[in-house]
């Protein structure tokens, strides 16, 4: 047990002077902060401090739920309907435009758009949904809507599941960012009885080919993955490593969310516990000691009692908090006041800062349009405060 711990510290000073470890190193970590995580969460808040100062950002958005069908099945998804279901959203071109325009008088800056995966692949709903709005694919609707928020000036990211090479070269016009969460590097999730079974876009190399041809487009691009699902923390290690790869390879990996499993009632993983606070808070800190440059974020309605204790463990961003529409991924849990985030930030000694769907050390990758769209309203980079407060 001596050794290990010689070893764990070892390994971490070697991190805090910017020096690579093996991997061995990191699952040697894991394995023994798990036990005690004091050493390991120090390190992580000097990394933390080290790169990304006292600020602590998010994105203030208006959630799109534009179609919740979903031609997959994750067993622990409530965000997708099946047809005649009372949760089914079906917008219609007059729904987004109404709704970008509330947005805007709530003082949004980001437009959330999300879809279920290739909902026409298997629905005829879907289908008759997009023919009667003018369209023959969900991606259609979607560069519309990404066009129409830009016009009332909202700034488009696009969380559409596995959308192709092609098809994200078109939206890389009108989104400053878009998103897929890697979930795991795991095969194992996608075996019979686990997670992934009945969902083949989570399939890893699925994931991992979209994240590539992000790079190859230089698309800022969020990831992440989804922690207590029945990984192992070697599959977590995995996971960020391969992250982290990605990222040397293109660069454009802007952030890396990690999100706790909360069960769901209508789901096949209802019974499962909630993710433990203490593995969670492990893997955040794990994550800032893989990644020390990485911006890095948890969803605060996620971790209502808690969120701000993630501060000091790595952490530098809470995602996007709408002041107007639900999670509807997790929507028993609702979205915070900014201003309960903001006191709950400063109080733990951290400035909150609005950002836009794009982080400033990404915008070198955004077309001049959209960027120039962006410089009027910001300051450093950021949203300037009169445009969202
Ligand atoms: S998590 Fe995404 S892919 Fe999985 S069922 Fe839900 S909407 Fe479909």
């Amino acid at each position: 047990m001596l050794s290990n711990l010689v070893l764990e510290s070892e390994s971490l000073n070697k991190i805090l002077e910017g020096k690579n470890v093996p991997i061995e190193d990191y699952f040697q970590i894991f394995d023994a902060s798990q036990k005690d995580g004091t050493e390991l969460f120090k390190v992580a808040e000097k990394l933390r401090r080290k790169n990304k100062g006292n600020i602590v950002t998010f994105s203030k958005k208006a959630f799109f739920n534009i179609i919740n069908l979903c031609k997959d099945t994750c067993s622990y998804c409530t965000y997708k309907a099946e047809p005649g279901e009372d949760k089914v959203s079906l917008m219609s071109k007059q729904n987004i435009s109404e709704l970008l325009q509330l947005s805007r008088k709530y003082k949004c800056v980001e437009a959330l758009f999300v879809t279920g995966e290739k909902p026409e692949q298997k629905y005829p709903e879907a289908r008759k949904w997009l023919k009667e709005n003018g369209f023959s694919s969900t991606v259609e609707f979607l560069i519309d809507s990404s066009e129409r928020a830009l016009k009332e000036g909202l700034f488009p990211h696009t969380n559409a599941g596995n959308l192709t090479k092609d098809e994200m070269r078109e939206l890389k016009k009108t989104n400053v960012s878009m998103g897929v969460m890697l979930e795991n590097i795991s095969e194992r999730l996608s075996k019979k009885g686990m997670p992934h079974y009945l969902a083949s876009s989570k399939n890893p190399k699925a994931r991992l080919e979209v994240l590539k041809n992000s790079g190859q487009l230089s698309i800022p691009m969020t990831t992440g993955i989804l922690v207590g699902i029945g990984e192992t923390p070697h599959e977590i290690i995995d996971s960020l490593l391969a992250i982290k790869q990605l990222n040397e390879k293109f660069g454009n990996i802007q952030e890396v969310i990690l999100q706790n499993f909360q069960p769901k009632p209508d789901t096949i993983m209802k019974d499962f516990p909630s993710t433990d606070e203490n593995y969670f808070k492990t893997v955040v800190a794990m994550t800032r000691l893989m990644m020390p440059n990485m911006n890095i974020q948890i969803p605060p309605n996620l971790s209502p009692k808690s969120y701000q204790s993630f501060l000091s463990i790595g952490i530098n961003d809470w995602g996007g908090i709408s002041p107007l529409t639900p999670d509807f991924v997790n929507p028993e849990f609702t979205w915070p006041e900014i201003n309960k985030v903001e006191k709950n930030s400063n109080d733990a000694g951290y400035d909150l800062k609005c950002r836009f769907p794009v982080y400033p050390e990404f915008m070198t990758m955004i077309n001049t349009e959209l960027k120039e769209r962006m410089d009027s309203i910001s300051d450093e980079g950021l949203v300037m405060e009169s445009y969202w407060r």
